[in-house]
């Protein structure tokens, strides 16, 4: 079943790609940055997967340990998923052991396909939720709104569907180090895992987390994605390691924790005041002044007030 967030995103990519694109090989390079002793992140553009950007637009990550390299969300597509290689192998030459996926957004693990072309026996490890969705059929979905959005560029480009669940609080002892697991409930997609690299002190918090840019909010909660900051920002790892957007120290998730409360506190006490979502836009656009310059915004934050209030509803 196609879910709203599906539908609201193909109509918006029906809207850019008309023209239609060759099938890539690779997404073009771009840079490493290296946040930790063992860890690096490619931090993709801001944006909606397009023609312009080449369906990319993630910030996969990766780690490298005693025995190999442990891969975080590898792109959007089999393209990305190359451009990623590529990178890394400037740095190591270890082989992928294994490979994180944040969440079931096909922007964060079509790049899968690449890495087990290269690397056949990686472990692909994410929510159980996500593993079920994909295998019930949205895995496909997903393949055709990155080709759709992307006016063929992602062609080639096939569903690998991680096979490892990983719950909250397992530890996954990986060449000498260690990556615990947090899964919020009801989050970012209901579908999340935040990895904790603990030698490094670094955390990927997948779409829990964004910066710079406001994300879609159609398969997750305010209230979960709150309690799902604050979890995370507890934990005081050094580095944080947003889904997309500059990675930073803890601010960048007490940030996006205050949009998301602002929003959210605002739209209530608008609601409890009457006011239709039409109605209290302007309001809560005034008081979300610091946020007005992020990617998206304008875009998101209409729906993200509707999607406050029928969760205010709901929870009445
Ligand atoms: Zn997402």
């Amino acid at each position: 079943m196609k879910s709203l967030a599906q539908f609201c995103f193909a109509f918006f990519v029906a809207a850019l790609a008309s023209a239609s694109v060759q099938a890539g090989e690779q997404v073009r390079d771009y840079p490493l940055t290296k946040i930790a002793p063992h860890t690096y992140v490619i931090h993709g553009p801001l944006g909606y997967p397009s023609v312009e950007n080449q369906g990319f637009m993630n910030n996969p990550g990766f780690v490298i340990t005693n025995d190999g390299v442990v891969v975080i969300d590898p792109g959007s597509s089999v393209q990305a998923g190359r451009m990623l290689l590529k990178q890394m192998r400037t740095v190591t030459n270890k082989p992928v052991t294994h490979v994180f996926n944040t969440h079931v957004h096909g922007d964060h693990w079509l790049g899968n396909q690449a890495i087990i072309e290269a690397y056949p026996k990686a472990k692909l490890i994410g929510h159980p939720e996500m593993i079920k969705k994909l295998n019930d059929g949205e895995d496909q979905q997903w393949v055709s709104t990155m080709e759709k959005s992307t006016a063929g560029f992602t062609k080639g480009t096939r569903a690998v569907v991680p096979d490892v669940p990983a719950t909250d609080n397992a530890e996954f002892k990986i060449g000498g180090m260690t990556f615990r697991i947090y899964a919020p409930e009801k989050a970012h997609s209901h579908t999340d895992i935040m990895i904790l690299a603990v030698e490094d002190s670094v955390v990927f918090t997948g779409d829990n987390v964004l910066n710079q840019t406001i994300g879609r909010m159609v398969d997750g909660t305010f209230k979960g994605n709150i309690a799902a900051c604050d979890r995370i920002a507890a934990v005081k790892a050094k580095h944080y390691v947003p889904g997309h957007g500059p990675s930073g120290d803890v601010s960048v998730v007490t940030n996006y924790r205050q949009y998301l409360a602002t929003l959210f506190s605002t739209v209530k006490q608008q609601y409890d005041l009457g006011k239709s979502d039409f109605e209290m836009k302007g309001v809560i656009v005034a008081k979300l002044k610091p946020y007005q310059n992020w990617n998206r915004f304008e875009l998101e934050v209409g729906p993200h007030i509707s999607l406050a209030v029928l969760e205010l509803e709901a929870a009445m």
